[in-house]
């Protein structure tokens, strides 16, 4: 395979880098709490200040037709090919920014399940809006008693006249508290086998009934919700796909889901950073990048983050040749958000005694940013599917090995 760029695609890179740098620097600042903090992180914020910069930056990529280049043109995105897909995802990792401004469920996974299932009213109503950030989306999928196991979900929507009335409750729904809308999934026919009677919909957050309570994580951080619905009425037009069939669009929505969920990590600059934090601690009684065993874990953790990138060329190559993404999009998930797990905790073996302390001064190594760091990492490998329900799908849907 030929990896090499052709000129045009080195002008592209060299435009696109420019612009990324000079706006994330203008919009974020340059210090560690510019562009140091990692891509999620950014999505977490409940602090408004920093809300705005992430609305602003998200403005900011809209205008120079970068916020949605997988998108087809006719929707607003701008229909490039592979190379270009993958510079730019290279190029906003490499700066740790988020791949899609403020509105990252929207971009990768509802815009492109609502082009897929959704109705023309629906796309020429929602997916203009998502492009240009004015209207920002959530995702309430997760119930109480229904995560790994979705489809046990209880929140009950009745088909009164032309609307739906809608009662129950969501929990973890990231940016409820930021949202204008909502994909809901509900539970249309409680007598249908539980994969059956499920149903999809798009809510107007600001309907009568709904309630959004911020839920507090590890980090301190409030970046999720539990969202009530009390008697909210949802238009019928705004069901996708068929009445009782919600479940085969929420599959589809959790393909796009996993298969940007690889790509978010910024894989190589986490390894980078730690490289930099071996050359400023010490380990075992020597500078860590002396040390056998810390040279070795980072060579091992270069070469698994050269699988990730070629996995994440390979999703999208398979996206570009039509194909909607498979249960190996779990692969990518599962496999760059273990690796980030495993790189900070890493981090954290290096620093030793340090990794427990947390301040808000700057410090040789950034040592507060891998407090952080490792606090978060987890997150990602429960969010979207937790990592033994990616390994359970990898075996059973792209393996085909017998049920256990
Ligand atoms: C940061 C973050 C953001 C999130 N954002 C959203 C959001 O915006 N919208 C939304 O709807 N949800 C969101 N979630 C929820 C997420 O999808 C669920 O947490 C996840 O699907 C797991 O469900 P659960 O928490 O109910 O855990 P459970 O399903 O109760 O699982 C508990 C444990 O049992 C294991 N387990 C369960 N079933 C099996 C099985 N069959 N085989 C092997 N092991 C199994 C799991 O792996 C896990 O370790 C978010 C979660 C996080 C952490």
């Amino acid at each position: 395979m030929d990896f090499s760029y052709t000129a045009e695609q080195e002008k592209f890179r060299e435009e696109l880098r420019a612009f990324l740098e000079k706006t994330s620097a203008e919009v974020f600042g340059t210090g560690a709490e510019g562009l140091g903090q990692s891509t999620a992180s950014l999505l977490d914020v409940r602090d408004d200040a920093r809300w705005r910069q992430l609305l602003a930056y998200h403005r900011k990529l809209y205008e120079a037709g970068y916020i949605a280049l997988h998108w087809p043109k006719e929707w607003g995105g701008g229909g490039a090919g592979l190379v270009e897909q993958a510079i730019y995802q290279d190029e906003v990792l490499r700066l740790g920014l988020p791949l899609y401004g403020a509105n990252q469920l929207a971009i990768d996974r509802i815009g492109p399940t609502i082009m897929l299932m959704g109705t023309e009213a629906q796309k020429r109503r929602f997916l203009k809006p998502m492009l240009t950030g004015e209207e920002i989306w959530c995702q309430g999928y997760s119930e109480p008693n229904a995560g790994s196991d979705l489809a046990g979900l209880q929140t009950r929507a009745v088909l009164e006249g032309d609307s739906f009335v809608v009662n129950g409750q969501k929990v973890w729904t990231s940016l409820a508290h930021r949202a204008h809308f909502q994909v809901l999934l509900v539970r249309t026919d409680p007598s249908a086998p539980k994969h059956k009677g499920i149903s999809y919909l798009l809510v107007d957050m600001k309907t009568p009934g709904i309630t959004v309570k911020p839920l507090v994580k590890i980090t301190g951080h409030a970046g999720f919700n539990e969202v009530f619905y009390d008697n909210v009425v949802v238009p019928r037009e705004n069901l996708v796909g068929e009445l009782n069939k919600g479940w085969e669009v929420s599959v589809a929505m959790l393909m796009f889901q996993r298969m940007s969920a690889g790509p978010r990590q910024p894989i190589e600059r986490i390894l980078n950073q730690l490289i930099e934090l071996s050359k400023e601690v010490e380990f075992g009684g020597v500078p860590a990048h002396r040390h056998p065993y810390v040279r070795q874990t980072l060579i091992r953790f270069a070469s698994d983050a050269q699988c990730v990138s070629l996995a994440r060329y390979r999703a999208l190559s398979a996206h570009l040749k039509g194909k909607p993404p498979g249960p190996e999009s779990s692969f990518g998930k599962l496999f760059a958000s273990e690796l980030n797990l495993r790189m900070t905790m890493f981090a954290a073996e290096m620093l030793g005694a340090y990794a427990a302390i947390e301040n808000d001064r700057p410090n040789r190594a950034n040592r507060d940013l891998w407090v952080r760091r490792l606090l978060n990492a987890r997150e990602y490998t429960i969010a979207g599917g937790t990592s033994e329900i990616q390994h359970n799908i990898i075996g059973e849907r792209v393996l085909h090995l017998p049920k256990g």
